[in-house]
């Protein structure tokens, strides 16, 4: 059997003009910036100026995944369509693609099947320009560090020390480590450099988070960039607003702090904005976008990266926190495939039915379920995701199960049927968000560093404690004497586990989460516990997707995916 692939689905929509999709979202002319026929930036001070009462926030995430993604996007998008049909005024609040994912194994990030948002050759690619405009205002940054220094460096900064990275959005290991300011004494000083993944600079992170311009520069000034000569207890963060640069950045990021407008292949309106990696960062879309989209909608669907032991911890303990959000329902989404992965199936054997392998890997499904239920305290549906390879059985079977168990079940197909396929999902939302809840954080901003991140490794992961190397206690005793002890933390760890090791699927108890480094994202906010390497730049496969894609004399996109 044949399946269209999901850019050939894309092609055959037929779009509506981006002005109708911003009347239908009742987007005030005023506010809406077109960029072509079918995208549009949305002026943030239409959230200054609405007096709507905010819609319903609903958040997407998932289980452990495999690496091939368990369709969080496309449950996001689905789920929207399906209320959609159910006559509900709903949006949807995604995050914007990196070109690294597309030319290399992922693919993209708009969607699949049937529920994706187009035009999604564009959204892929380029898009709006946010992407450029942050790396322009991460490389300014760069560039005004090192001209200090080769300006005579009134402020001290010790080469060796220098934390901020250059960025570029491509996945290029080439560029991990450098060498940069070569050439004799009029080019520079020569240091060691390195480029990070745009999605991954600071910046993104910063940018998702602002409210308005003014808590934009705000934050950029914050930014650390290094630090000064001298012993440990000596040296002196230098910030951004030290060498004077958050006025020239926040110019270059005016527009790309706007959101973007574009629409599900059932033309409801659907925001993409920001996209910050879920490790190093905290991975969902932009504030500003997820408040557009609650302002004009009565639903307002976003989805955090990864498993819900990140996204989800990430969306709530920090997000939510931050923009003060206040979230009415989630959806879990699991797939029979990652169901069997987390039962120990390997990779290559994740499509022959195996029952007994569905059920060795529930309990992970259950933990999570029970993470948002009793530690956060708000409903939850589980999602089931169904793809082609599943079998009837399989997907009673799960279903079943967590009916046994008393876990609200949806099946969802909308990749094969969009819209259609999510109603009965959207039903159990639209049930869900109308219950009373009592959002809870899963830790308090008061406390150590440590005690923080043990409360997340018991509660969320299910962990007997968190363990900090020597090194780790004393950047610990660093951030709480600079004044950051208070900043909610963001743990950088593997997605595919409930551990800090890959290899431990459904749901482990008694194990110890180490963490190596604590690393403060001033300008974000929050504190950055790394467990083991994270790739901050990644590198392109043996077969990257860019073998595939090709252009048209007509302009047309082929092999996108
Ligand atoms: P996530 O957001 O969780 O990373 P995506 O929604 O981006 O996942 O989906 C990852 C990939 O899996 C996409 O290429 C998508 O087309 C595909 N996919 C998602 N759901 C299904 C499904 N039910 N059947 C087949 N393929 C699917
Ligand atoms: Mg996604």
């Amino acid at each position: 059997m044949g399946f269209k692939s999901d850019i050939e689905i894309a092609q055959e929509c037929e779009m509506l003009p981006i002005t109708e999709i911003a009347e239908k979202a009742g987007i005030d002319d005023k506010y809406l910036e077109q960029y072509g026929k079918y995208k549009a930036k949305i002026d943030y001070n239409l959230l200054k100026e609405s007096d709507k009462k905010d819609g319903k926030l609903i958040l997407v995430t998932a289980i452990n995944p495999t690496p091939a993604g368990e369709g969080k996007t496309t449950t996001t998008v689905g789920l929207a369509d399906g209320m959609q049909k159910l006559g509900k005024n709903v949006m949807v609040a995604l995050r914007e693609p990196s070109l690294g994912p597309v030319f290399g194994v992922k693919g993209g990030a708009a969607g699949g099947g049937y529920a994706q948002v187009v035009p999604m050759e564009d959204i892929n690619l380029h898009f709006t320009g946010d992407f450029h405009a942050i790396g322009a205002a991460n490389n300014l940054l760069a560039a005004m560090i090192d001209n200090h220094i080769f300006q005579g460096n009134a402020l001290n900064i010790d080469p060796r020390k220098i934390t901020w990275r250059r960025c570029v959005d491509m996945n290029d290991r080439q560029l991990r480590n450098v060498v940069d300011g070569l050439g004799g004494r009029t080019n520079g000083m020569p240091r060691e450099d390195g480029y990070d993944i745009t999605v991954a600079s600071e910046i993104m992170a910063v940018l998702c988070l602002a409210s308005d311009i003014k808590d934009l520069k705000e934050r950029l000034s914050k930014i650390i960039i290094g630090y000064t000569y001298g012993k440990v207890a000596e040296q002196k963060p230098v910030t951004a607003g030290d060498l004077h640069a958050e006025g020239a950045m926040t110019a270059l990021l005016k527009d790309a702090l706007k959101p973007n407008l574009v629409q599900t292949l059932e033309h409801v309106p659907a925001i993409v904005h920001g996209g910050p990696f879920a490790n190093i960062a905290h991975g969902c879309n932009s504030v500003t976008a997820t408040k557009m989209a609650l302002k004009l909608a009565d639903y307002a669907i976003t989805e955090a990266g990864f498993g819900a032991d990140l996204g989800a911890e990430k969306f709530l303990d920090i997000k939510c926190r931050m923009a003060d959000l206040h979230p009415n329902a989630v959806v879990i989404v699991a797939t029979v495939r990652a169901l069997k992965y987390n039962g120990g199936v390997a990779k290559a054997d994740l499509n022959n039915e195996n029952l007994e392998a569905l059920e060795k890997g529930i309990p992970n499904l259950l933990k999570h379920v029970s993470n948002i239920k009793n530690v956060y305290k708000l409903p939850c549906v589980v999602a089931i995701n169904a793809f082609p390879t599943d079998t009837k059985a399989e997907l009673d079977f799960v279903e079943s199960k967590c009916k046994e168990l008393g876990v609200n079940v949806a099946l969802s197909e909308v990749w094969a049927k969009g819209g259609e396929g999510g109603i009965k999902l959207a039903e159990e939302v639209l049930r869900l968000v109308e219950e009373p809840n009592d959002f809870t954080y899963s830790y308090e901003l008061e406390g150590s560093i440590e005690d923080k991140l043990n409360q997340i490794v018991q509660k969320i992961y299910g962990g007997k404690r968190v363990v900090l190397t020597a090194n780790a206690q004393k950047q610990a005793k660093q951030l709480e004497a600079l004044g950051f002890g208070n900043c909610p933390i963001c743990v950088a760890k593997t997605q595919y586990s409930l551990t800090d090791d890959q290899t431990k699927l459904g749901a482990p108890t008694d194990f110890e989460v180490t963490v190596r480094n604590l690393k403060i994202s001033a300008g974000a906010g929050f504190i950055v516990a790394l467990t083991g390497e994270i790739m901050t730049m990644p590198g392109l496969p043996k077969v990257p997707a860019a073998e595939r894609i090709d252009v048209d004399e007509t302009g047309k996109i082929t092999g996108l995916f």
